[in-house]
């Protein structure tokens, strides 16, 4: 019996997509921004048996804010690849300058 199952955020956790690919319940996971994270993780997990925690999204959304503001697309906050790209200084003043507008907004509303 073919089924299609589709989460979207922690509905399915690292272990459960384990063992729900172990058992042959599923055929295939997708993974998001995770695999911008932490691109290694379904070969640590199925592997190894392991999970680098540090590595994980924590749904910080940079990956999505920059490409919003015109900058390319990464995982700042936890991938050292984007520490040093000028992008990230950009990144940063965007995030700032959006902060100020919402802070704005409240104190206006
Ligand atoms: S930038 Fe944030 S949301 Fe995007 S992959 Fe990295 S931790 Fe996850």
């Amino acid at each position: 019996m073919a089924s299609l199952l589709l989460t979207n955020g922690y509905l399915i956790t690292v272990n459960s997509d384990r063992d729900v690919i172990r058992n042959g319940w599923i055929d295939a996971v997708g993974l998001g921004r995770m695999v911008l994270s932490y691109p290694e993780m379904p070969s640590d997990t199925l592997r190894e048996g392991i999970t680098k925690r540090k590595k994980i999204c924590r749904t910080f959304s940079d990956c999505t804010t920059a490409p919003r503001g015109g900058i390319v697309s990464g995982c700042y906050p936890l991938d050292e690849h984007y520490h040093h790209i000028p992008e990230a200084t950009q990144l940063a003043t965007l995030k700032k300058e959006a902060s100020a507008r919402r802070a704005k907004v409240k104190k206006d509303s």
